[in-house]
């Protein structure tokens, strides 16, 4: 993703980590323009967690209850990785 205003491009890991701290606004570095996570971004944020603990609970069924939820954070995290992709911003004004 790019800054709309000044073109500057925003790092993977600044993307990441704004989705990781419960989407927190994006700040660009340049021209102090605020970005704000889409709806989109939440929606597809509560699906990372949905489908993993639910695929998760489902195959390690009969595994003590911690191998599930080991599971269902991995899952999410590898999950999370793709992310900053397709995560989309409008601009705070
Ligand atoms: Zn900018």
């Amino acid at each position: 993703m790019t800054c709309e205003t000044c073109n500057t491009k925003f790092s993977y890991f600044k993307l990441l980590k704004s989705f990781w701290f419960a989407y927190q606004d994006i700040k660009c570095n340049h021209c102090d323009s605020t970005f704000e996570h889409k709806l989109s971004n939440r929606v597809l944020g509560g699906l990372l967690v949905m489908i993993p603990i639910f695929i998760s609970f489902m195959v390690f069924e009969d595994k003590p209850v911690l191998v599930p939820i080991i599971g269902f954070i991995l899952m999410s995290m590898v999950l999370s990785l793709s992310l900053p992709f397709i995560m989309k911003f409008s601009r705070f004004d």
